[in-house]
């Protein structure tokens, strides 16, 4: 059983006038088939610790640990996190210019699986999974990110979870720029991932709305770089009602 153990993480970023702490002190165990929700104000610095983990390179871990089942992450290129079961969708590039969403995904599984997939079984699969998100058959042939709406965007980044079904996925904002009908569908294509009970999923957002199609196992509240309080899927209601002005208030 895959764990992903984040130890008291500091977190600085590049700012001008020098670096300046975001993190302070992330601490969080996501086990293979548990749900976490991190929900917090914006600015509280929840992409931040995404980004850390996908090992972006604007942010410089200052102190704490994160292992996959016991080995240093922090120490891994970005390919060698994908390769260790890690799912960060903003580990890529925003445009890749010239390649095939097709192309793209079939390096991606080689990467990650270690070999190239067959061809064709590789054509079902992603033929399957699209269909499973609603996608249009042509949208395989476009290339990755270029002109994609934020639906699209989504879309695509749940059609990599399912095709490349990681131990730990790492989402954030899954929710933002989706209408009612792409919500559904995002949502039951992470429903779907976690149905297997092999994914730990770390569902990153300000919103509670994807929380009604998505039942957390526990709610993390996340205020000015640390988590301030924990919970399970209640914890969501509770926010829906009263906000993060408890959290603010006198908190950074
Ligand atoms: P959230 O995702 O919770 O809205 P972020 O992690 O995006 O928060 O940002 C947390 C804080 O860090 C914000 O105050 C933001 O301005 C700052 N920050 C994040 N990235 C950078 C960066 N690359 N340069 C300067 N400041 C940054
Ligand atoms: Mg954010
Ligand atoms: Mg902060």
């Amino acid at each position: 059983m895959a764990t992903l153990e984040i130890r008291d993480l500091h977190v600085s970023v590049d700012a001008e006038g020098g670096p300046r702490e975001i993190l302070k002190g992330v601490d969080l165990t996501v086990k293979q088939g548990e749900t976490h929700a991190i929900m917090g104000p914006n600015g509280s610095g929840k992409s931040t610790l995404a980004y850390s983990l996908a090992g972006h390179p604007k942010y410089t871990v200052t102190g704490g640990q994160v292992l996959l089942d016991g080995e240093d992450v922090l120490e891994m290129s970005v390919d060698e996190r994908a390769r260790a079961g890690l799912f960060l969708a903003m580990q890529y590039p925003v445009e890749v210019p010239g390649v095939s969403v097709s192309n793209f995904l079939r390096t991606a599984a080689t990467a990650v699986r270690g070999e190239a997939p067959k061809l064709r079984l590789w054509v079902k699969e992603v033929k399957e999974a699209m269909a499973a998100l609603s996608m249009d058959p042509a949208f395989a042939e476009r290339n990755v990110n270029e002109g994609f709406s934020g639906g699209e965007k989504k879309r695509h980044e749940i059609l990599q979870l399912e095709l490349l079904k990681p131990k730990v996925a790492i989402l954030d904002e899954t929710d933002s720029g989706l209408d009612v009908d792409a919500l559904r569908i995002v949502s039951e294509g992470i429903n779907r991932v976690r149905s297997t009970g092999e994914v730990g999923t770390l569902l990153v957002t300000h919103y509670t709305r994807i929380l009604r199609y998505i039942k957390p196992d526990y709610v993390h509240v996340f205020a000015a770089g640390k988590i301030v309080e924990s919970g399970g899927a209640e914890l969501a209601d509770k926010l829906e009602e009263e906000g993060y002005e408890s959290y603010v208030k006198g908190g950074a």
